[in-house]
């Protein structure tokens, strides 16, 4: 599309063309119609509004070089949207609905998918939703699952810049055997006023600890953590994070690299010892941290020099984008072409 400045998108909503629904009812899934409105009918008792019955997903199609457009692991997304239906008791979305939709989506807003070498994508957003009217609470009898697509730049404007990070321990996330390891929008809304915390305060964003013991990192705002130290990359375990296909991704790509790769509690006094720490998620691939805050004690952690991102971050942050752009071969089955004429 000639009009859109490409280089300068935000990670925003621009309207596109075409969105897809697809709604189950009276035990089965219907048949996925493809919409021009930007908006969704819903009865005034949905559950997904009043209960939070409601999840998300994100993935991201790219235009290769050779004029290819790839979708990257988006199998493990639909099996991920499947884990947060079974966690807040919704209907699961069967491969092929999940697959059709994006796929219809991509297809059908053609002329929003950002060229190569823009450094932006066009972000997909499944959703799914309790729809069904209820007021005493249990779950809904219909939900709705709708895919848009929206052209989006990186998610930090500053790009591959290190960024800063607020821990607190003011507010928490996601409780222990909560939904923090599913991906709800009742997460979020959870988190907003620790993010806001972080923004007024100048940082990019917050860095929460575990809700029990208020000893271990947990997620960093809506990204996974990882830290770098002695050739190893290291992020935490904990029952209350999400696990992110990115770092799922990153820690393949370590060890490709020949670095070893750890899951296991990070305490926040380990946070010292870290030679690269950063966020990682489908948004930025990889945010890496210059500082990291204790509002608490005052504590700074500092990680780079002359604000230039770390080694093995940076590698790792290339390697993955060359894998999802096809710019370099994908000897791990990650990335399916779709056929889009
Ligand atoms: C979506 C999400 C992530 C990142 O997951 P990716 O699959 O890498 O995009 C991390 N943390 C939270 C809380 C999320 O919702």
């Amino acid at each position: 599309m000639e009009n859109i400045d490409w280089k300068s998108l935000p990670f925003g909503y621009l309207k596109t063309d075409y969105n897809t629904r697809c709604t189950y009812r009276d035990g089965k899934w219907g048949k996925i119609e493809i919409s021009d409105s930007e908006y969704v009918n819903v009865h005034i008792a949905a559950t997904g509004l009043h209960y939070g019955q409601e999840a998300f997903e994100g993935l991201k199609a790219f235009m290769g070089k050779d004029g290819k457009v790839r979708l990257f692991r988006w199998q493990e997304n639909a099996e991920r949207l499947r884990n947060s239906a079974n966690g807040i008791l919704m209907q699961e979305v069967p491969n092929e609905i999940f697959y059709e939709s994006i796929i219809t989506v991509i297809k059908n807003n053609k002329r929003f998918i950002p060229p190569y070498g823009s450094g932006a994508s066009l972000y997909l957003r499944p959703l799914l939703f309790g729809s069904g009217a209820k007021v005493g609470i249990s779950p809904a009898d219909e939900y709705t699952f709708l895919v848009f697509a929206t052209p989006v730049g990186p998610y930090f404007k500053q790009g591959f810049k290190p960024v800063d990070m607020l821990l607190t321990r003011e507010f928490d996330r996601a409780a222990p055997r909560g939904t923090g390891n599913i991906k709800v929008g009742g997460n979020y809304a959870a988190g907003l006023r620790g993010m806001r915390k972080a923004h007024a305060n100048g940082f990019a964003s917050v860095l929460f600890l575990d809700a029990k013991e208020k000893k271990y990192i947990d997620e960093c705002g809506p990204a996974n953590f990882f830290g770098i130290k002695n050739n190893t990359y290291i992020t935490p375990k904990s029952d209350s994070i999400l696990p992110s296909i990115t770092n799922k991704s990153l820690i393949e790509l370590a060890k490709d690299l020949g670095l070893n790769a750890e899951r296991r509690p990070i305490t926040d006094v380990e946070l010292e010892t870290f030679e690269e720490v950063g966020a990682c998620g489908t948004a930025a691939v990889i945010s890496p941290i210059r500082k990291i805050v204790d509002d608490e004690t005052g504590k700074t952690y500092h990680y780079t020099k002359d604000d230039i991102p770390g080694p093995i971050s940076t590698k790792l942050y290339h390697k993955l984008q060359a894998i999802q752009t096809g710019d370099e071969p994908d000897k791990f089955g990650w990335v399916e072409i779709v056929k889009i004429d």
